[in-house]
């Protein structure tokens, strides 16, 4: 039970995802729908189909693969997939042979994540470095994430969590005892205005941001969007309660618009939302309000 879980990527010398070099794995599935979102196929449990299509010569291999006729090519247009026909059956994966037509996420056991993480290890222990669970949701495969940190504890690794804390108490239970420490992201502190940019309220989330902070070493991540969450106020109230849970620091995690063309990748609307990274002089101003509470900062990406 356990040993096997969804994932899309696996990300060799990491340094934002916690101290030192580590090797970061990113969980498939998320229960909430950030509008800033960097990684959207991060977002479904499943695997999906996804397109690159700067590598597509329209072959046209992959029309006769598909069982809807989800795909055609238009003179000028290139191949196209009709999204509402396509069933993510992704047998046209296979007869693409430039890399055009691709898959985001697979299936790995607890064994194959283990022998990649281990190929790393003399970094992790000259940095002080280690493994993150991150993604996605890694609380949203709460039984993998048990076994796969249990084996991370058994190979002597040092373990980071990085959630969006909507998860159950009793997942929080079984998955916190596990890790050195947690990465825990706290995006804003208003309850509708977090409903509206992730799609789910925030109650839950401070609720559970405290039972972490209370049973082991904390770091908050801010996703900073100009305009959204990086008024003065905002920052100032999420330090004050950092500084309150005995939160060590908070890494500002400035907007980037790499999730809008991974959107149009997955068959998705980039939306209406159009995000923007603060300044950099305001960056710095947010970091010096963080410290003058007393809780370190830092940018990451
Ligand atoms: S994944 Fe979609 S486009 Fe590809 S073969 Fe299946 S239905 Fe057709
Ligand atoms: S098989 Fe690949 S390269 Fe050929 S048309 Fe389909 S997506 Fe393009």
């Amino acid at each position: 039970m356990g040993e096997k879980g969804m994932i899309f990527d696996i990300q060799r010398f990491s340094v934002h995802d916690g101290p030192g070099i580590r090797t970061t794995v990113f969980f498939k599935g998320c229960p909430l729908r950030c509008a800033w979102c960097a990684n959207p196929e991060s977002q479904d449990r499943s695997p999906q189909l996804l397109l690159r299509d700067n590598r597509c010569t329209t072959c046209g291999r992959c029309l006769a693969a598909c069982p809807e006729r989800a795909i055609g090519i238009a003179k000028g247009k290139g191949r196209r997939i009709d999204w509402r026909k396509c069933t993510q059956c992704l047998r046209c994966v296979a007869t693409c042979e430039t890399g055009a037509l691709s898959i985001a996420g697979r299936e790995v056991t607890v064994t194959d994540i283990a022998d990649e993480v281990e190929r790393d290890r003399s970094f992790y222990e000259t940095s002080g470095g280690g493994v993150t669970l991150s993604g996605g949701e890694p609380l949203m495969q709460p039984e993998f994430s048990v076994s796969l940190l249990r084996r991370f504890r058994e190979m002597g690794l040092h373990t980071a969590l990085d959630t969006s804390g909507h998860a159950d108490r009793s997942v929080l239970q079984a998955v916190i005892p596990l890790v050195d420490m947690v990465l825990y992201d706290i995006k804003m502190l208003d309850n509708e205005k977090h409903r509206q940019y992730t799609g789910v309220g925030n109650a839950f989330i401070l609720e559970n941001a405290r039972f972490v902070a209370q049973s082991v070493r904390t770091w908050f991540r801010i996703p900073l969007v100009a305009g959204v969450n990086d008024s003065e106020d905002e920052i100032q109230r999420i330090a004050s309660l950092a500084r309150g849970l005995g939160v060590e620091k908070i890494s500002l995690l400035p907007y980037h618009a790499g999730g809008r063309a991974k959107l149009r990748q997955i068959g998705r609307s980039a939306g209406a939302f159009r995000g923007k990274p603060p300044a950099v002089r305001h960056m710095a101003r947010l970091r010096s309000i963080i410290e003058s509470e007393g809780v370190a900062s830092t940018i990451a990406s």
